[in-house]
């Protein structure tokens, strides 16, 4: 088998949501490095292989990443075939791209496998879908943490018409009411902030826009967690709940 590097999503943390070449490219791996929003129970698809922590949650101690380049390069380079395992999707808020970019830049070869993303196992997980005819014609992903924190246009986002998933948002929920609400979106528009998606210990605060910090702090939302805001937001429900009417 070559060298070689996959850069493997694992999902947002229920095994179940990985995908086949994602458990093919761990039974192949010999190197496995492993991000700390991924599941250990994933590992038992890959018993043959060195296993290497390289968490880097916001925060707290961390692996810096010209570290973990340097590392996949390293044992590439010595003829071992490495799968770098990253929460969710690889490219969304991942650092997929970049890493690809270096590492092919050094010659070697890269494969990116998709992962489900947490917004998107989060919302569907609780009942919402992200588009929906006649309330969301799209949805936005998006982080509310920026390396130069550099203010997102809340007015486009506040006025687009798409569903918005926000990561990395905990930290930052007075910023993002701020920031919707003087770009026009309506204060009592629907929240969802979902910690833990697809995992056992998953909780779900539901609020609406002006509520956001106050309903976060009673609830003791927690990182990490997803924010979905938009109609989407308990349409079903709502839906349901006309349907009865309707019927009854
Ligand atoms: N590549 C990942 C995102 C990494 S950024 C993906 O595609 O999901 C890290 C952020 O992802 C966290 O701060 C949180 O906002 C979100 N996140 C990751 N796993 C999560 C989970 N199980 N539940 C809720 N949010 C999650």
């Amino acid at each position: 088998m070559n060298a070689k590097v996959w850069l493997v999503g694992a999902g947002p943390g229920d095994p179940e949501l990985l995908t086949l070449k994602a458990v093919r490219a761990l039974g192949q791996a010999q190197v496995v490095m492993i991000d700390d929003l991924v599941n250990p129970a994933i590992l038992a698809h890959c018993p043959q292989a060195r296993v290497i922590a390289v968490g880097k949650r916001g925060g707290c101690r961390s692996t810096p990443q010209a570290f973990i380049q340097r590392l996949m390069l390293r044992h590439a380079r010595q003829g071992r075939c490495v799968v770098r395992l990253k929460g969710g999707d690889p490219c969304i808020f991942g650092r997929a791209g970049e890493e690809a970019l270096w590492l092919r830049g050094h010659g070697i070869e890269v494969e990116v496998v998709n992962g489900i993303t947490a917004g998107l196992a989060g919302a569907t997980q609780c009942d919402i879908p992200l588009t929906l005819r006649g309330v969301s014609r799209g949805v936005t992903l998006l982080t509310a943490h920026t390396q130069d924190d550099s203010e997102l246009n809340w007015q486009a986002l506040a006025q687009g018409g798409t569903t918005l998933v926000l990561y990395m948002g905990v930290a930052r929920l007075e910023q993002i009411r701020r920031g919707l609400l003087q770009g026009g979106m309506a204060p009592g528009t629907p929240v969802a902030m979902i910690e833990n998606a697809s995992l056992p210990q998953q909780r779900e605060c539901r609020s609406h826009l002006a509520a956001l910090e106050e309903d976060a702090l009673a609830f003791g939302l927690r990182s990490p967690a997803i924010l979905v805001i938009g109609e989407v937001v308990g349409a079903v429900q709502a839906g349901i709940e006309r349907f009865r009417a309707l019927a009854g």
